[in-house]
């Protein structure tokens, strides 16, 4: 049976079969993307009453084999209540939500792309999954190659990742190389290897791996009764979540379920923002940085392979790209943990950070549907969060010095 799917190039548009092993263009070096043939698919995802996973929507992704899962997906999507109105009273009119990615099984949406990318590699037949990491990515991917059976490993950039992370690849029995460089180093690193030894790359360049993310705009739709939000608010690291689920609102509204695209809205950190400088500076490609810098360490990559993507999805549909500083990332983070009860890392913070600051300079309008994701899990940073909040009073075991220490 010939699938239903090719690897396209977004530059040049030449076809690929879908079990080659390319992760650019061979032809021109551009990013690929798997393109269904729509009209020879019966999407049926929008009637069923099954419960909201990414398998839910299998008849949009491109994997043959029975996949292999952990549960991923169906996170809540919360309506902002008490954070709202801390914004701006006349943004209380106005229906914000936030989808929260955290709550997938590792505690990130890599995970979604990771049941169909390692998936993609057993009906491949690879034989070992690799990646670099900001830490995320490599957790996920351990768990999920632990499930498959197959033999994982990451680069890490050293001393740069966050401890919940570093534990999760580590326990999961990936094989963990602390590179003594950055993110972006790490990953040129990787490329090579997997190229002279076959591993598999499971980094966002992966165009299958991307096809899970985009399974985060159908749940959102879904969810809204298959109405599309005015905008989307995410932050952007190696820009592949952005591109994924921009890819996501597109395929719906071919098909006909969704009439509207929401405006794709990237925020970064002030000292790792390609992405934004391009967007202002209305480049055709972004310029790296050479060294990003964040606590966001999620997001700390200075040249995003999927720029060109990114671009294109901010751009075509209307949307934003702004920075936010570490202390605004930090104070939305605090804001959303107490006064919504979200749990997030830096991160995902950056969303929300973003959009006070949109609404506070006027750049969208307070009565605007907007989804903010948060990608990642406040456990995920354990050390941040000590750092950031007071600390515990340690008090003698005596109830009169407890006391004095609960009403002081
Ligand atoms: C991976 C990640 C991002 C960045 O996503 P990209 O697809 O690389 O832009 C943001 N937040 C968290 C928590 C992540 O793990
Ligand atoms: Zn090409």
């Amino acid at each position: 049976m010939t699938p239903a799917y090719q690897l396209q190039c977004i530059d040049c548009h030449a076809e690929y079969d879908p079990a080659e092993i390319i992760y650019t263009c061979p032809s021109c070096g551009g990013l690929l993307e798997v393109v269904y043939d729509l009209p020879a698919i019966e999407v049926d995802f929008h009637t069923s009453g099954e419960c909201r996973s990414v398998w839910k929507y299998r008849s949009l992704l491109p994997v043959d084999i029975e996949p292999v899962t952990i549960g991923e997906g169906g996170t809540p999507l919360y309506r902002l209540g008490r954070l709202t109105l801390n914004i701006d009273a006349n943004a209380s009119a106005s229906e914000i939500f936030v989808k929260h990615e955290g709550l997938n099984p590792t505690g990130s949406f890599k995970d979604r792309g990771m049941t169909v990318g390692v998936s993609k590699a057993i009906e491949l037949g690879m034989k070992t999954v690799a990646c670099a990491s900001t830490g995320n990515t490599s957790a996920s991917l351990a768990t999920y190659a632990a499930r498959a059976g197959i033999p994982a490993v990451v680069f890490l950039p050293g001393g740069q990742v966050a401890l919940g992370k570093v534990a999760q690849a580590l326990i999961h029995g990936a094989k963990v190389l602390n590179i003594r460089g950055n993110f972006d180093e790490a990953l040129r690193l990787m490329r090579q290897v997997c190229d002279e030894y076959g591993f598999y790359l499971l980094n966002s360049i992966n165009p299958f791996r991307l096809e899970g993310q985009k399974t985060i705009a159908f749940e959102i739709a879904d969810e809204l009764g298959w109405e599309v939000p005015d905008r989307l608010i995410l932050p952007v690291g190696n820009a592949g979540n952005i591109s994924a689920i921009y890819k996501g609102f597109k395929e719906l509204k071919m098909c006909g379920i969704t009439d509207s695209i929401p405006k794709m809205t990237g925020i970064q950190a002030e000292g790792s923002r390609p992405v934004v400088d391009a967007i202002e500076r209305e480049l055709e490609a972004i310029e790296p940085e050479q060294n990003p810098e964040t606590i966001a360490t999620a997001i700390r990559i200075g040249d995003p392979v999927n720029a060109a993507k990114a671009l294109r999805a901010i751009r075509e549909s209307g949307g934003l790209a702004i920075s936010v500083t570490d202390e605004e990332i930090v104070e939305a983070q605090r804001n959303l943990a107490s006064l919504e009860g979200i749990g997030v890392e830096p991160a995902s913070a950056t969303s929300i950070a973003g959009m006070r600051k949109l609404l506070a300079d006027g750049l969208i309008d307070a009565d605007e549907r907007i989804v903010c994701v948060t990608t990642g899990h406040i456990l995920k940073d354990p050390t941040e969060v000590v750092d950031v909040c007071t600390k515990p009073t340690w008090v003698d075991a005596d109830i009169d010095a407890v006391r004095r220490a609960v009403f002081g």
